[in-house]
């Protein structure tokens, strides 16, 4: 009779990081929903942002949105994984909650951009970045001209930021090609990626055991 694996019965496995970075306006909101919805296993890491709620954007769900104050207060109480200034505004990505969902088995989908991922990556090596990156340029800016959140110079610096990131694409694990009206492709293609990663050979061996 097969022996049984103490490792399946050790206390719950910890679940893994995926950090997802795109350009503004490269639809990372809409994927992350449809991914959240049909992935109960998967949890979003809600960032801490001064900057101002959106129309729709909900505290709490979206962001944490506190003032510049209760920032430096978080980051003296070494309370982000990691934060960076973008467009003027600070973000970051808080510690203790992502480790309360990493320890309870759930992966964790932390949004950052290119400055966010690259300090994950530094501290935790083994955690998985995806890139979502428009067919284009202009496509990209017929986007962000449609949402109409943002003001013309807004827009402008919004552009020639998303020109720096995508220079980014190279440091990342995975690229995703977010086309027009193909929203449900690039949805299965992270939720390929995330499976994948968790059949990776180290993260299986140690869980199975063939000997009898
Ligand atoms: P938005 O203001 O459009 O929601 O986000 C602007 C940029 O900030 C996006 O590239 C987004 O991925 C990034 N961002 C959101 N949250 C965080 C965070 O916690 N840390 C970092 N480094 N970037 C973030």
């Amino acid at each position: 009779m097969a022996k049984k694996n103490p490792n399946l019965s050790s206390p719950i496995k910890r679940g893994m990081v995926f950090i997802i970075s795109a350009p503004s306006g490269a639809g990372k909101t809409t994927i992350r929903s449809h991914l959240l919805r049909r992935n109960p296993q998967l949890k979003f890491s809600v960032s801490y942002t001064t900057r101002l709620p959106r129309p729709g954007e909900i505290n709490g769900k979206d962001y944490h949105f506190v003032n510049r104050e209760e920032f430096r207060r978080l980051i003296r109480k070494r309370g982000f994984l990691e934060w960076a200034e973008i467009h003027g505004e600070l973000y970051g990505t808080g510690r203790p909650a992502l480790e309360k969902l990493l320890s309870s088995g759930k992966d964790v989908l932390v949004e950052v951009d290119f400055q966010g991922q690259a300090q994950v990556k530094k501290t935790r090596p083994e955690a998985v970045s995806i890139f979502i990156v428009p067919e284009s340029l202009a496509e990209l800016k017929q986007r962000l001209r449609k949402r109409g959140t943002e003001k013309q110079s807004e827009l402008r610096t919004r552009l020639k930021r998303a020109r720096v990131e995508l220079s980014k694409v190279k440091y990342y694990d995975y690229i995703v090609v977010n086309q027009e009206k193909k929203i449900a492709l690039a949805v299965d293609q992270v939720k390929a990626i995330i499976t994948a990663e968790h059949c990776r050979r180290k993260m299986v061996q140690g869980l199975i055991s063939f000997r009898s």
